[in-house]
Order: C-alpha cells, then sequence, then structure tokens
C-alpha cells in the first residue's frame, strides 16, 4: 500500500484517479476564490447568476446533471459543458505549472541562471509562467519609450502647426526663409504676445528650419508663386 500523502502534497488530482472507497479521499481540490471568480463570470454568460461550487464545478463522486464546470487544478483551468471543445485558464499559476515549466520549458532557462535556492528558481518560474518577469523586463524600456516622442505630444504638434502656418503666410510677402526666420525673431522681441500666439517657445533658428521642411513641398511650392505674384502685380503698378 503506498503511503498516505500529507495534505500539503502536491498532486491531489493525482490521487482523485485512484478512486478510493471513501467519498472525500477523491474530491478535487477547489478552486481557490480568484478563480471562482473566473468561472462564476463564465457561468454568468449562460444566465447562471450565483456560483455556488457543489451545485455548478464538479470536483468529484456523482455527477449532478448542473455541474456543468469541470475543474482541473493541476492547470488551474475548467471546461464547461455548454461549450464543448474550449478549455478556459484563470490565470493562475499552480506548483504543477511551476513544475512544468522547470523541466520542459526552455524560455525560461536564461532566467534560471541568476537563482541561488531551489525556492528562487520556483518564484522565477512562477513570474516566468504569469508572464509577470516579462512585464517587468519591459518595464524600463516602455518607461523610456514614453519619454522619448515629444514631437508627438500635442501641443508640441499643435505649436509646430501654428508656427508654419505663420511661415507661410511670411513667405508669401518675403520669398525667402531666412526672412521669413528674421521675422520671427523680431515678431518675438517687439511683440512677444503677438508670437506667444503661435508659440509658447523663444523662436530658434534651427527648430524654424526644421519646421519648415516638414512643410509639404505643394505648400511651399504654391507660397513662392503667391511671392512672385505679388512682385510681379506690384511692378506693373
Ligand atoms: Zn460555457
Amino acid at each position: 500500500m503506498a503511503p498516505k500523502r500529507g495534505k500539503s502534497s502536491l498532486p491531489r488530482n493525482v490521487a482523485s484517479l485512484r478512486r478510493g472507497d471513501e467519498r472525500g479521499n477523491d474530491e478535487l481540490q477547489a478552486p481557490s476564490a480568484a478563480a471562482q471568480e473566473v468561472i462564476a463570470a463564465h457561468l454568468a454568460e449562460h444566465g447562471i447568476r450565483a456560483l455556488r461550487l457543489a451545485r455548478h464545478v464538479y470536483l468529484g463522486g456523482e455527477r449532478l446533471e448542473s455541474q456543468l464546470i469541470s475543474w482541473n487544478p493541476a492547470k488551474a483551468s475548467f471546461h464547461c459543458l455548454r461549450c464543448p471543445g474550449f478549455v478556459f485558464g484563470t490565470g493562475e499559476v499552480t506548483e504543477q505549472m511551476v513544475d512544468s515549466t522547470l523541466l520542459w520549458d526552455e524560455g525560461v532557462r536564461p532566467f534560471l541562471a541568476a537563482a541561488r535556492t531551489d525556492e528562487e528558481r520556483r518564484e522565477i518560474a512562477r513570474a516566468y509562467r504569469s508572464g509577470e518577469l516579462q512585464r517587468e523586463l519591459l518595464r524600463p524600456l516602455r518607461r523610456r519609450q514614453r519619454r522619448r516622442p515629444a514631437a508627438a505630444r500635442p501641443s508640441v504638434e499643435h505649436r509646430r502647426h501654428s508656427v508654419q502656418a505663420w511661415m507661410l503666410a511670411r513667405y508669401r510677402l518675403r520669398g525667402v526663409l531666412a526672412r521669413v526666420i528674421e521675422d520671427a525673431i523680431q515678431l518675438w522681441r517687439t511683440q512677444p504676445k503677438e508670437w506667444a500666439k503661435l508659440s509658447d517657445r523663444a523662436p530658434v533658428e534651427s527648430t524654424l528650419r526644421r519646421y519648415w521642411q516638414l512643410i509639404p513641398d505643394e505648400q511651399v511650392a504654391a507660397a513662392k508663386a503667391t511671392y512672385h505674384a505679388c512682385l510681379q502685380a506690384k511692378r506693373r503698378s
């Protein structure tokens, strides 16, 4: 006879496969509170408002007709008689999942090199299996990405668009970019309130040139044509 397993020993579901004589010995380990919430949400889709474990979840013994849910404690997953062919995960990581991750999953191996104890190995495998480890790794990367694209912020974009529109209008009168830039600096010096309507920053030549290069060519060409047309009209008159 096999020695009796202690209460904390690993695969209680395995014990359930070797059907004992007494009821209760072959009962599956019940889903955790969090897993029960996932099951309850699933049953709600079938119009079942309140989950009652004994009534809706099969955990061993005679199966009731109302027990739509079969629970798999090893994988913290379930299937549902009304949804044949589907296995639903609960997002939990069980000890058995940690075991199999350590045994079979190639992806976790590079992370395990840093572990000093077996408990650390299990902790890493658990975090890996839940995806927490990968999220942690990406966190500094995401933070950097959020900081980088200042140009994509709406206020920056708005400032660029209004300055570009003003530059095009000036270009129709002046015909030369260098003059437009001089005008911008002049406007900022002499009428700072007018300039502030366009931008909350002082005009800098390199920035203005960059803004100018971002204006579509046809718009620049049209402004240039307007400048020449005005010039000719002035000469004629
Ligand atoms: Zn279902």
